[in-house]
């Protein structure tokens, strides 16, 4: 039979569970990527993400034609709607079967479910397999099988039930070549850059963000020294310490179940003194938080409007000239703390913040700004190099105190105590807010607590070169209190 493989976000040859599948039933295979206008158009004209998708997609068209040693192979690439590609497609190449990698974002659903029924109208079987996570929504399940909402548990349960077998990776690269066959005339194009879809052109090629699966390889090979140190280092975003592979986890230009096996084995590597253990074993945890909160949106898919707990709704939220005015001071990162601005100014020129920052950014703006959630949640959606629905809303919905496991609601980050305590230095600060970095360090933290002398000697003056702080974070402690006493009665 002849089968045509879906690529989503899964833009790579090896290890991929769709193309395992469809090596193992057809005997001749075409591959396609669909640019779908209904996610282009939503996407602002300067888009990193799209850049980053089209430069890995030239790599997987490249890696099709090595694997097979012809040029006459290669990826489809066609614009349009999925709904309407995928069904015409099948028709023409006279394929029996379409294999993708599933996916539980609800509008993916909406469009796989469309799909699906045009294919079964012209019998052609819609076959989704698991990819982009170790355990599928059902696979993880309390005693009682009803999904985890909370963490450890979750976690516990799933170190239990993890074995070789899921961890292993499909030999989806073996006997590819043989089977792939010869696209249309029509489809031999090479494929788009972000500028001929219409794209600004050139905001990700000066971040030295590297694409494709080559970039993950690169990224993965630089990080795999520091995984011993990751406990330790992970919290500072000064220092190297995480891996940055999150828009590569993203895009499927790595595959988890590498990650997941190298983790754990580190983590069981008696070789390796107990605080390199502890490390890898830290680093597992993460990719485990990125399950959890798969699961979570696929159980409550309501999480993506509302909170996870409906009691929270009912808090309100700033509105108005003078937040709006607030909202964006925080993402033009000038609120006057430094920290806050630092990590915007990161997320704004790179499409990445620095997990802790996440954490400060969130709960500043929920809980010193008092707005909305969902309001910080879309900034980061549009920004985020990385953007997964399912972790940018767990993680929104944990800083607001909204969620499943969240910071309980009364606990409110101090904007300075956690500059004080993670960028000690103000070294990360300095690189971000140059406004400042003048200051000797400790001073760094909030510029309003310098003597004026001080500020004379670094040549700052408040209110001019750097702002004064937005507002004050004891006064908007006791408003965020009163705010959530709404729920009070709930948690
Ligand atoms: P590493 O520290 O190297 O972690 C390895 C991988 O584990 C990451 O690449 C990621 O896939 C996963 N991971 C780590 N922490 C988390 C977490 N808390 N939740 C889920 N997965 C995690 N992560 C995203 O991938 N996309 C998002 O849109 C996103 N939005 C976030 C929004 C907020 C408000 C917060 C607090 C966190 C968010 N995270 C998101 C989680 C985390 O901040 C990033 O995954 C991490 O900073 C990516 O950097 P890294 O790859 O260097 O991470």
């Amino acid at each position: 039979p002849v089968g045509l493989v879906w690529f989503r976000r899964d833009l790579r040859l090896a290890d991929n569970a769709a193309l395992y599948d469809a090596l193992r039933q057809c005997a001749q295979l075409y591959c396609v990527f669909v640019l779908d206008d209904s996610i282009l158009a939503s996407l602002p004209r300067a888009d990193r993400r799209v850049e980053f998708i089209c430069q890995s997609l030239a790599e997987l068209d490249q890696s099709l034609r090595s694997s097979s040693g012809r040029s006459d192979v290669g990826l489809i690439v066609r614009r349009g709607l999925a709904q309407d590609i995928i069904p015409a497609l099948a028709r023409e190449l006279g394929a029996q079967a379409v294999f993708c990698n599933d996916d539980d974002e609800p509008q993916a659903l909406a469009r796989d479910a469309g799909v699906r029924r045009q294919l079964r109208a012209q019998q052609v079987n819609f076959l989704p397999s698991k990819d982009h996570r170790i355990f599928g929504r059902d696979e993880v399940l309390t005693q009682s099988l009803s999904p985890f909402s909370v963490f450890t548990p979750y976690k516990n349960a799933w170190l239990r039930k993890i074995t070789p077998f899921y961890l292993s990776s499909y030999p989806s690269e073996r006997h590819l070549g043989a089977k792939l066959a010869a696209r249309p005339e029509a489809d031999t194009r090479p494929v788009p850059s972000a500028a001929e879809l219409g794209f600004a052109a050139g905001t990700l090629d000066g971040l030295r963000l590297p694409t494709g699966v080559s970039g993950a390889r690169q990224l993965l090979a630089d990080f795999l020294p520091r995984l011993p140190k990751y406990q330790a280092a992970r919290d500072f975003p000064a220092l190297k310490g995480p891996s940055y592979l999150s828009v590569h986890l993203r895009f499927g230009t790595v595959s988890i179940r590498e990650l997941a096996r190298i983790a754990y084995e580190a983590a069981h590597n008696e070789d390796w003194p107990p605080q390199a253990r502890e490390g890898a074993a830290t680093w597992l945890s993460e990719l485990i938080w990125r399950d959890f909160y798969f699961q979570i949106l696929a159980h409550h898919p309501h999480v993506t409007e509302r909170s996870f707990k409906p009691a929270y709704d009912a808090i309100e939220w700033e509105s108005g000239p003078e937040a709006d005015a607030l909202f964006s001071a925080w993402c033009e990162g000038r609120t006057g703390y430094p920290l806050v601005d630092a990590a915007m100014r990161q997320l704004n020129t790179s499409g990445y913040m620095h997990n802790r920052l996440r954490m400060v950014t969130a709960s500043f703006l929920v809980k010193d700004l008092g707005l909305d959630w969902r309001r910080g949640e879309a900034y980061f959606a549009e920004k985020l190099n990385d953007f997964d629905l399912a972790a940018n809303n767990g993680g929104w919905q944990w800083a607001a105190s909204t969620g499943c496991d969240a910071q309980p609601w009364f606990r409110i980050f101090n904007p300075v105590t956690q500059s004080q305590k993670f960028d000690a230095q103000g070294q990360f600060i300095a690189r971000y807010v140059p406004e400042v970095a003048a200051l000797p360090a400790k001073l760094r933290h909030a510029p309003w607590l310098a003597k004026p002398i001080e500020l004379a000697e670094a040549g700052i003056r408040l209110g001019q070169h750097y702002p004064y702080p937005v507002v004050d974070h004891a006064a908007a402690r006791e408003k965020t209190l009163a705010r959530y006493a709404v729920v009070k009665s709930s948690s």
